[in-house]
């Protein structure tokens, strides 16, 4: 699903990724954890192709596939979803249609025409069905006074009917709490299959009590320095990122 090879990135002219390697099968959750500032969000941003961040060295595959040149919009449109740090509030737009909208963009830009408005209703029901997301909540403002869960609500249903290959949740390290967790725990256990891969990027191991990852990764100085199982985050919580640390600088 995707490899990374050697990835050097830098965001103005600060050299943030020092190459990192890393690969993703399909079916496989990975997490990703680290100390602040460690280039956590730097990564996702840089799979996701934001412009902000420069590739400097290595290369990004997506299905064997070269991603590194596309905009950040055609990486999506080809399957990569990351969660919003920061989502935007638009009054007066609901939640079900700036997902229409999000979805008919998507099949323009594979040629395809708007899906038929009953599929598009029935595809809204089973999804917020399965994640147990109420009507209330999809006729509301995107995002307008919407609380750290329904935040995160949105997310997940954005994901659920986008159907991301690979999908990347950058959990920041605030305010995450034990509600907002639990969305985001079930909504990707729901949705995880043999064909996609989830990347959980977070600072803290509470969320990996939910999702349970198949690896865990930590990426410390823009390098992944410890690659293991999910008994890794376990020893995080115990021990902390000193010892790690120690390691690195030693
Ligand atoms: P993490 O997510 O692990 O906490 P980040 O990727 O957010 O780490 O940040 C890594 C480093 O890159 C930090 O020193 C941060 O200040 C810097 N950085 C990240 N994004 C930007 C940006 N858009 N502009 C300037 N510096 C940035
Ligand atoms: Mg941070
Ligand atoms: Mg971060």
């Amino acid at each position: 699903m995707l490899q990374i090879k050697n990835l050097h990135a830098s965001v103005e002219d600060k050299s943030i990724l020092k190459g990192i390697n890393l690969e993703v099968k399909a079916g496989e959750v990975h997490a990703i954890m680290g100390p602040n500032g460690s280039g956590k969000s730097t990564l996702a941003s840089v799979i996701a192709g934001k412009e902000e961040y420069e590739v400097t060295d290595g290369t990004i595959l997506l299905e064997g596939e070269d991603i590194d040149d596309l905009a950040a919009e055609e990486r999506a449109h080809k399957g990569v979803f990351l969660s919003f740090q920061y989502p935007v509030e638009i009054p007066g737009v609901s939640v079900t249609n700036f997902m229409k909208t999000a979805i008919n963009e998507t099949r323009k830009a594979k040629g395809l025409p708007d899906m038929p408005a009953n599929e598009m209703l029935k595809m809204i029901r089973e999804k917020s069905e399965l994640l147990e997301i109420d009507r209330k909540f999809l006729s509301r403002s995107l995002n307008e006074g919407f609380s750290g869960g329904e935040k995160k609500r949105n997310e997940i249903f954005q994901m659920a009917m986008l159907e991301p290959k690979l999908a990347i949740l950058d959990e920041t390290d605030s305010g995450l709490d034990i509600d907002a967790l639990r969305i985001v725990a079930n909504g990707v256990n729901k949705l995880k299959s043999k064909d996609n891969a989830v990347i959980v990027i977070t600072h803290y191991q509470r969320l990996l009590d939910y999702i349970v990852p198949d690896f865990v990764h930590v990426l410390y100085k823009g390098r992944i320095v410890k690659s293991g199982g999910k008994e890794l985050a376990h020893e995080l919580e115990e021990k902390g990122y000193d010892w790690i640390k120690e390691e690195v600088d030693a």
